[in-house]
């Protein structure tokens, strides 16, 4: 298994909750979705269709007749997983259909597990639904079986992400990202703004935007007129007209970056960026062959601070890669003394089966590179701890994720749901419900969360 703990793999997704309402005689299917945040977003699109054909989904192996295995093979130990659920499908169902990033290598597949019923990749939603069709023939009630207007959700009601776009034109060493996924290919916007539209008259809450290289959206189009960066601005500002929360991952940081935060500051989009800038030093960017490798990111950031100041930085870094020395860590750590971002995750690099660069030279040993991320989360703990302490006192719009007996699990604007960190209200929760937004004073901070009591605006 992975060495990296799992609330920082970019592989793993929010846990699904399934709807399981199924009349008698309902063809029932399974599903087990592994992976990220894009490869949740398929497995919703695949359960959506097979509800709208009269599929009912069953939650555990016994009460279905297929199982639909939906992979991610982003890491080595991704891998593995992928093939531990498959195997754990056979066992306890036997019929399963495999899908998702790890169905880009049906031999792999096949050579462990030869008894899978089909593989089909990433996004191939026909081909998956034609598999389930061979294995579960439909059996639709017309008048029972109404697509809900919001298709199947496996995130919780007031949340819901939002793909605009698949595949990634860049080629970073350590990812097999485009070999699996392919090419840029952005979603037309009037498709995207459609089923935002939908989710939030459905009455989702918060729309969490994704993809690969999300600032590249629309740069695939081939008619297009406008300046590099224009059409993730105007859907950004479209999606902000919707009224619900919208929040921006995988942003990188080109210069027309800028033309989002005015967005922020004027309350359209939440004034939260996912910028994963992977390192700091520029060697070891170039031997990453990152996209905006030779850009001043401290300039970048201190610009999108000027323009909206309560702006909350996120980011991913990998430490320990190939060739990766003291003096470019140090560099590294310096720079995130200076950037003072709100919320950082970090990865021990690791070899990923056809990634390029598991042939450069100079390997960092595994105990310098855990060594070196227990330096980097000591620092970007200690700065994620002053900058929750600094908002002791202030007053935070707040939305609610859960609610049991014992209080209400909220984030303020700069924590996305399942990566960053939580507000608390322990007492006068009563009456609130997952979805409600609301304004809290914060009275307590620790290094990643906050507790807070409801104040009447
Ligand atoms: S930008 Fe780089 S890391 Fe991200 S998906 Fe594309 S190739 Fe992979």
């Amino acid at each position: 298994m992975s060495q990296n703990p799992p609330d920082l793999r970019p592989d793993l997704a929010p846990r699904a909750t399934l709807p399981t309402d199924a009349r008698p005689g309902q063809p029932r299917i399974g599903m087990v979705s592994l992976g990220c945040p894009k490869a949740l977003v398929d497995s919703e699109r695949i359960l959506t269709r097979l509800r709208a054909e009269g599929y009912a989904i069953s939650p555990d192996y016994q009460g279905a007749e297929a199982v639909i295995v939906n992979t991610c093979g982003f890491l080595d130990s991704a891998k593995a997983e992928s093939l531990d659920a498959i195997g754990e499908a056979l066992r306890e169902n036997g019929r399963v259909i495999v899908t998702g990033c790890l169905g880009a290598e049906p031999d792999y597949i096949t050579g462990a597990h030869p008894k899978v019923l089909a593989v089909t990749g990433p996004h191939q939603y026909e081909q998956v639904l034609d598999a389930v069709h061979a294995a579960v023939p439909p059996s639709p009630d017309p008048f029972v079986d109404l697509l809900p207007a919001s298709g199947v959700s496996l995130t919780p009601r007031h949340f819901s992400y939002l793909k605009i776009a698949e595949g990634c034109n860049h080629k970073c060493k350590f990812c097999i990202i485009p070999d699996m996924r392919g090419k840029l290919v952005s979603r037309p916007a009037r498709a995207v703004l459609r089923e935002a539209e939908k989710l939030v008259e459905a009455g989702v809450k918060e729309l969490l935007v994704i993809s690969q290289d999300t600032s590249a959206y629309g740069t695939d189009w081939k008619d297009r007129s406008k300046q590099a960066g224009q059409e993730i601005v105007e859907l950004a500002r479209d999606l902000g007209g919707l009224g619900a929360w919208v929040r921006l991952h995988y942003v990188y940081p080109y210069p027309f970056v800028r033309d989002l935060v005015p967005l922020m500051a004027e309350g359209l989009v939440l004034p939260y960026l996912d910028v994963p800038f992977q390192h700091a030093h520029p060697d070891t960017l170039r031997r990453m062959a990152r996209p905006a490798a030779a850009e001043k990111t401290l300039d970048r950031i201190a610009e999108w601070r000027a323009i909206c100041p309560e702006i909350a930085l996120r980011s991913t870094f990998i430490v320990g890669y190939p060739g990766e020395t003291e003096a470019e860590f140090q560099t590294l750590l310096d720079w995130l003394d200076e950037a003072q971002l709100d919320r950082v995750g970090a990865f021990q690099y690791e070899n990923v089966a056809g990634a390029r660069s598991n042939a450069l030279p100079d390997h960092v040993p595994d105990e310098v590179k855990a060594e070196r991320h227990a330096r980097f989360m000591e620092k970007a703990q200690a700065i994620s701890a002053a900058k929750l302490e600094a908002k002791v006192g202030t007053r935070q719009q707040v939305i609610v994720d859960s609610v049991d007996p014992d209080g209400a699990t909220c984030r303020t604007k700069a924590d996305a749901p399942e990566i960053d960190g939580n507000l608390f209200i322990d007492e006068g929760f009563e009456g609130l419900a997952p979805g409600d937004i609301l304004t809290v004073e914060v009275d307590e901070a620790s290094e990643y969360d906050l507790w807070g009591q409801r104040v009447e605006t």
